[in-house]
Formats: structure tokens, C-alpha cells, sequence
């Protein structure tokens, strides 16, 4: 019979489970219930991250790691992915626990974690560069190399395909990576400490740390770390750019939020609108970076689309309360408490801003749940309206023509995902291109692939995870020209 995977608490550094130098801890409550799940979890501090970064220099530069194949490199991300899939539903538990998204959800981001090391193993060994004639005397040639050591800070609402975005693509470069956690959801991802050793990753080629943003501000400074990937929210992505610039100037990947727009037109197919404004926006009760925060939908549908729509929120709503554990639960409580508050202090001031359509208040005595929620017609400059509120809270206004949908949806400071619904393949192209967003999706909300690049524009971030592009991040070019006529 195959070993329970176990929760861990302690830190992952260069192949051992650790406890903290500095003897802090942290403890996760589970939201669903607002039972503590441990008080134990290892804070890392400044000598801890020290020791990661040592472990991960010294092998970066050892023979185990760096002297090994490309496609060597590649079966070990493969095993990994094996691993992980074998104790998916485990590894969701985890998550589950600790940040509220029911199993169900937790579930299928482990096995997409799995996909992304499987897809990135794939190109470990297809790396290739470039080169030029010596049309001029000089033959150029144009290497990718590995940066060295790398970092990534998540946020807690599904680390483990944070996880997977930012650590795969560096490891089939040929870095090796410091991960930290979300304090709000650190148990799936240190639990993947051992399944990295399994694997036969080298000692420190993958180190996995927690603790919060104390912790994260001594990865973004940290003078030996060569490069930073961050997801959360804007204000901290400033504070990760600004140390990543005073510190050694390392290269800094920004994923950050979004107050993304969907547009229904009068001619989509509307059941299928319907289901993505509702179910789609709703998954993880609002708190995905993606979602499509901002309904329009064109006057000549929209009382019909709206009576709708609140309908479905409200049937969403009746499934809030239940067991995260249970396999058919959709939906779960926010992160936190913390999370609860700054969702609901949005909630009444949006009741100062516009008119109510349905939800806007907690479901339940214990835990963190709040009701599906949707607000109409907020004035342009409402707070609701302009800030990403990150819960299940969505806004619906009206449009009448398309230039207008445009300007409405544009009109943010904002750019991760845009989705729109129209059955005209030539509207679809032409809106796709005039909306200001990292990514557009037609006839769904926007669900990232592994193969497409995934990021934002505006203030929604710098730079791409997932695809080619995801793993051109962890490499640098280098130049070398070699002079003919010599030799
Ligand atoms: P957050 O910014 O509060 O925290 C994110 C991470 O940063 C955590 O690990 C935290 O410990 C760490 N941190 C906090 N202060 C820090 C500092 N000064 N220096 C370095 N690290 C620090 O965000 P959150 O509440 O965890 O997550 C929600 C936000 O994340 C939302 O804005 C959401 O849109 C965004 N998000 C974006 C994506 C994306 O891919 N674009 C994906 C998921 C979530």
C-alpha cells in the first residue's frame, strides 16, 4: 500500500525538512469551519532564506545539476509530475484545509500542476539559440543560459499551479529555485518536499519556504538571488519590484491583479454567457486573478440577462455552507478572516454605490462565507467599480453599442483578462483586439493553458508565466561573435 502523504510544517531547504532558525511559527485555521489545523507552521526568517539561497547557489553550480542532460533534467520533472498526480487528492486536502476552495477545485489544480512539469519537461532539451552568417567578418552565435538561483513568492489562492508556473519552467532552463508560499495556504506545497527528493531532485535545486511578507521582502532584496516571480496583488508587486531594483537589479516576472471586464452581446448564445458570468465568475467564491469581475451586457437583453443571472447566483448561494471535504461541493468560504473583512467592507460601501441585485451578506454562523453577490449600475468612479475586490462580488452595467462596450471595458487601470460573448466570429476578432488586456477569451471565461502565454497589461503586471514565453523568463542571451578573419 502506497504511504500517506503527510502534512508537513517545516521548511524544505537543500533536501531536508527543517525548523526555522529563528523559532517562529504561524498557525492555519481552516475558514470552512474556523478550526485551527496547526499552530506549527515554520515562519522563515532571514537566516533561513540565507541557508536557501546558499543551497540552491551551491547547486546550481554542482555536477548532479549542472553537468547533467537537458532530457535527465526533463525525467526528473516527469517522475515529479507522476509523483504529484499519485497524491493529488491528497496534496488538495492540504489546500483545502488551509484556504477554503473545496476539494473538488484543489483537486483538478493538483493535476494541472502535474500537466505544467510534464509540459515544461518537454522542453528541457529543446532549447535552442540562434545564429548568424559572417556575412560582415563575423560569425554571431546567440546562447540561452540559466540565470542561476531563482525565486517565487504566491499568492494562497491555488499555490499549487503557482507553484508549478513559475518552478517548472525554471528548473527546464537549468536554475534552481527558492519557492515561498502564501502564509494563508502554505500545507500543499511544503508538502511537496518530499516527493522533490523522490523525484531525485539534487539537495537544493528545489528549496520550499513560507512565512509572510517579512519573508517574502528577504527574497525580493536577497543580493544572490538572480531573478523574482511574483503573484499577488499590485501594492505588494510594487514593493517586490522596488527591492528586486535597490537590491542586485535581478530580473522580476510581476502577476498581478484584475478587475477584468465580460462583454454579452445581444447576439451570444445566452445560456452559455449565463453559465461563465455565474458558475465561471464564482469559482473559488471570486478569488481568481482572471475572473470576470465586470458584466456588460447590451440594453436590449439585459433585464431579461440580469433576472437571470441573479437567479443562478442564487442557486449558487444554496450550495455555500457545505463540507469543503465532500466531492461535490462547488463552492467555499473566503480565505480568511481577513479576507471576509475587506470583502465585506466593499460590500457596504457598494450599497452606498449602487443598487443591490442580490447576496451582500454572510451565509452562516461559522466560517468565512458570503453570499454570491451582484451590484447594477454603480457610478463610474464607485469604489466597487474600480477596485479588484477579489470575492464572490460581481457589478453588471449596461451597454448600447459596441464602441461603448469598449470604452466601458478599457476603462480600468487594469489588463489581465478580458472576456466577450457574440456568435460573430468577425466581432470577436475585432473586439479581441481593440480590448486592453493580457488575454482575451471568447464564449468562456478565460481559463490559462499551459501552452498560452498568461499575463497582464496596465497595472495587472509585467511580463508572462505558462508557454514558451514563461520559460524564456528564466533564461538570459548571450552574445558571442567570433571574428573570421583570425585563426
Ligand atoms: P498579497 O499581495 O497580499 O500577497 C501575495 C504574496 O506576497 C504572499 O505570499 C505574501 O506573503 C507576499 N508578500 C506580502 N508582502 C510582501 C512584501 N512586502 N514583499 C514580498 N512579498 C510579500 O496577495 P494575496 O492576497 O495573497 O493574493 C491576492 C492577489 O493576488 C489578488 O490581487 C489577485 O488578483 C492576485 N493574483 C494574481 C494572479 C496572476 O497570475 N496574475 C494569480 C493569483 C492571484
Amino acid at each position: 500500500m502506497a504511504a500517506t502523504h503527510s502534512m508537513q510544517t517545516q521548511l524544505f531547504i537543500n533536501g531536508q525538512y527543517v525548523d526555522s532558525k529563528s523559532g517562529e511559527t504561524w498557525k492555519v485555521t481552516n475558514p470552512a469551519t474556523d478550526e485551527l489545523i496547526t499552530d506549527k507552521v515554520q515562519t522563515a526568517g532571514e537566516a533561513d532564506i540565507d541557508a536557501a539561497v546558499d543551497a540552491a547557489a551551491k547547486a546550481f553550480k554542482d555536477a548532479s545539476w549542472r553537468g547533467i542532460k537537458a532530457a535527465d533534467r526533463a525525467k526528473m520533472m516527469l517522475k515529479f509530475a507522476d509523483l504529484i498526480e499519485a497524491k493529488a487528492g491528497e496534496i488538495a486536502r492540504f489546500e483545502t484545509i488551509a484556504m477554503g476552495a473545496p476539494l473538488s477545485v484543489q483537486t483538478f489544480v493538483a493535476h494541472s500542476a502535474a500537466d505544467v512539469f510534464r509540459y515544461y519537461a518537454g522542453w528541457a532539451d529543446k532549447i535552442a539559440g540562434e545564429q548568424y552568417p559572417d556575412d560582415d567578418g563575423t560569425y554571431k552565435i546567440v546562447r540561452y543560459e540559466p540565470l542561476g538561483v531563482c525565486a517565487g513568492i504566491g499568492a494562497w489562492n491555488a499555490s499549487l499551479i503557482l507553484f508549478a508556473w513559475k518552478v517548472a519552467p525554471a528548473l527546464a532552463a537549468g536554475n534552481t529555485f527558492i519557492f515561498k508560499t502564501s502564509e494563508k495556504s502554505p500545507l500543499g506545497v511544503l508538502s511537496l518536499g518530499s516527493l522533490i527528493k523522490e523525484a531525485g531532485f539534487p539537495p537544493g535545486v528545489v528549496n520550499l519556504v513560507t512565512g509572510d511578507g517579512k519573508t517574502g521582502q528577504l527574497l525580493a532584496q536577497h543580493m544572490k538571488i538572480q531573478k523574482i516571480s511574483f503573484t499577488g496583488s499590485g501594492a505588494t508587486g510594487r514593493k517586490v519590484a522596488d527591492a528586486a531594483n535597490k537590491s542586485n537589479m535581478k530580473r522580476c516576472t510581476l502577476e498581478l491583479g484584475g478587475k477584468s471586464p465580460a462583454i454579452v452581446f445581444e447576439d451570444a448564445d445566452i445560456e452559455n454567457a449565463l453559465n461563465y458570468c455565474s458558475q465561471g465568475f464564482l469559482l473559488l467564491s471570486g478569488q481568481v486573478c482572471a475572473a470576470a469581475s465586470r458584466t456588460y451586457v447590451q440594453k436590449s437583453i439585459a433585464d431579461k440577462f440580469i433576472a437571470q443571472l441573479k437567479e443562478r447566483f442564487d442557486a449558487a448561494g444554496q450550495g455555500m455552507g457545505a463540507d469543503t471535504l465532500a466531492p461535490t461541493t462547488m463552492l467555499g468560504p473566503l480565505a480568511d478572516k481577513i479576507q471576509f473583512d475587506r470583502v465585506m467592507s466593499y460590500i457596504e460601501s457598494g450599497k452606498k454605490e449602487a443598487s443591490l441585485v442580490t447576496g451582500g451578506k454572510r451565509i452562516g454562523e461559522k466560517g468565512q462565507f458570503i453570499a454570491p453577490t451582484i451590484f447594477k449600475d454603480p457610478s463610474e468612479n464607485a469604489k466597487i467599480y474600480k477596485e479588484e475586490i477579489f470575492g464572490p462580488v460581481g457589478i453588471v452595467k449596461t451597454f448600447e453599442t459596441e464602441e461603448e462596450a469598449i470604452r466601458l471595458a478599457n476603462d480600468t487601470t487594469y489588463g489581465l483578462s478580458a472576456t466577450l460573448y457574440t456568435q460573430s466570429v468577425t466581432r470577436a476578432l475585432r473586439v479581441s483586439a481593440a480590448l486592453e488586456s493580457g488575454t482575451v477569451s471568447v464564449n468562456s471565461s478565460h481559463s490559462p493553458s499551459v501552452q498560452t502565454p498568461f499575463g497582464g497589461v496596465k497595472q495587472s503586471g509585467i511580463g508572462r508565466e505558462c508557454g514558451k514565453q514563461g520559460l524564456m523568463n528564466y533564461l538570459e542571451p548571450k552574445t558571442i561573435h567570433i571574428n573570421m578573419k583570425v585563426g
